[in-house]
């Protein structure tokens, strides 16, 4: 149906999970409500929380929440089992924003046919393995040594050793076997190849986190989805009320934000309205090497903030103006009229913008203002 395909390649959580369940009831709320009422204090009380969901419709979708120790990462699914790893670090407001990040994957339909890719966690294996053995790994020149089959049987041994109390307990051959099935999980051993090389070359660990995080195919949707939600026509109108900054001044602080962002942008007043979300539209515009996403980047926030302007934003004449939409093309027919009181409050001794300076200079010809109809 034309609703699924959501505009801009966001998911639309509300409609496709009260579509599958042939259910009425508020997406965002059920999420915010289930995690909240399973505190214990400030932190998730992880039987309570499982025992709420099995009293919720969520529970279609997942199986079982599973703590995690993990500083870095709020939120992880496992598509197979349907559990969903909770950061017990996270605040409650970062882990909200990331369920919902999750459950996208959850009910994408497009999952199982995107390209393959290489994971976090495996980025994450491959550099520990890595700065732990740079020297065996690298001959004088800085080339590596070794073939890769050899360096991800190495690196998944180095990581089960570590983090797994089963794996040490188990027999060698068992070991064996555990560590050749995990290696035949990676499918793009090409990609792993290229992250050894960026490691070699000294890139940041952070950097080649991003550029591969940024690019993989099954978080294009959830990344968009992301920034649609962090800078969603509410949270625009929460932060301009909450920090009573006047709607003109913000709307116009947006547009100038919006029409002149790039990956060396000045992130520092987006990243008050979501440290979050600013981070995202910074990594999307520095390591995509997707057009089309960063197209996209920018078609919600415009569209966002016009939503904002129609919505929230107290009226003025001005602001009537922008209702009217400030990206849509002014042709010769359709332009407007400028109310009586509109007119009177430009100051020509300071005219704002370019049809003001226009409207002065006629003023000043003495002509009328031609006023179409
Ligand atoms: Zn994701």
């Amino acid at each position: 149906m034309w609703y699924r395909f959501a505009a801009y390649g966001t998911i639309n959580l509300q409609k496709y999970i009260s579509e599958k369940l042939n259910e009425d009831f508020d997406v965002d709320a059920e999420i915010s409500n289930l995690l909240i009422s399973s505190l214990d204090g400030k932190k998730l009380d992880f039987d309570l929380l499982n025992e709420n969901l099995s009293k919720s419709p969520l529970k279609n979708f997942i199986n079982e929440f599973l703590p995690s120790y993990s500083i870095g990462r709020k939120a992880q699914i496992n598509f197979n089992t349907k559990t969903i790893l909770l950061s017990v670090r996270s605040p409650i407001q970062e882990l909200i924003q990331s369920l919902k990040h999750e459950l996208r994957h959850a009910v994408d339909k497009g999952r199982l046919f995107r390209p393959n890719w290489i994971n976090r966690n495996r980025i994450d294996q491959a550099t520990n393995y890595f700065s732990k053995f740079k020297n065996k790994l690298l001959d004088q020149d800085g080339n590596i040594v070794y073939d890769i089959d050899r360096m991800i049987f190495e690196m998944i041994y180095l990581d089960m050793i570590n983090n797994d109390e089963n794996f040490k307990k188990s027999s060698e051959e068992e070991q064996i076997e555990k560590v050749a099935k995990d290696a035949s999980k990676i499918k793009r051993k090409d990609l792993l190849i290229d992250v050894f090389k960026s490691l070699a070359a000294g890139e940041k660990y952070n950097n080649i986190q991003d550029k591969y995080y940024i690019n993989d195919p099954l978080e294009y949707v959830t990344h968009l989805s992301d920034i649609d939600n962090l800078f969603s026509p509410q949270a625009l109108s929460d932060f301009a009320h909450n920090n009573n900054i006047d709607d003109e001044i913000f709307i116009n602080m947006m547009k100038d934000i919006i029409s002149k962002l790039n990956a060396n942008s000045d992130f520092s007043i987006l990243k008050y309205i979501s440290s979050d979300g600013a981070d995202l539209i910074e990594g999307i515009l520095q390591h995509s090497e997707n057009p089309q996403m960063i197209r996209n980047v920018y078609k919600i926030l415009s569209e966002n903030l016009q939503k904002y302007i129609s919505q929230y934003a107290y009226s003025t004449d001005q602001l009537k103006e922008a209702k009217k939409g400030y990206n849509a093309p002014r042709t010769g027919k359709k332009k407007k009229r400028w109310s009586v009181k509109y007119k009177k409050s430009i100051d020509c001794s300071n005219p704002k913008g370019f049809s003001q300076i226009n409207y002065c200079k006629r003023k000043r010809r003495g002509g009328n203002y031609k006023t179409e109809g």
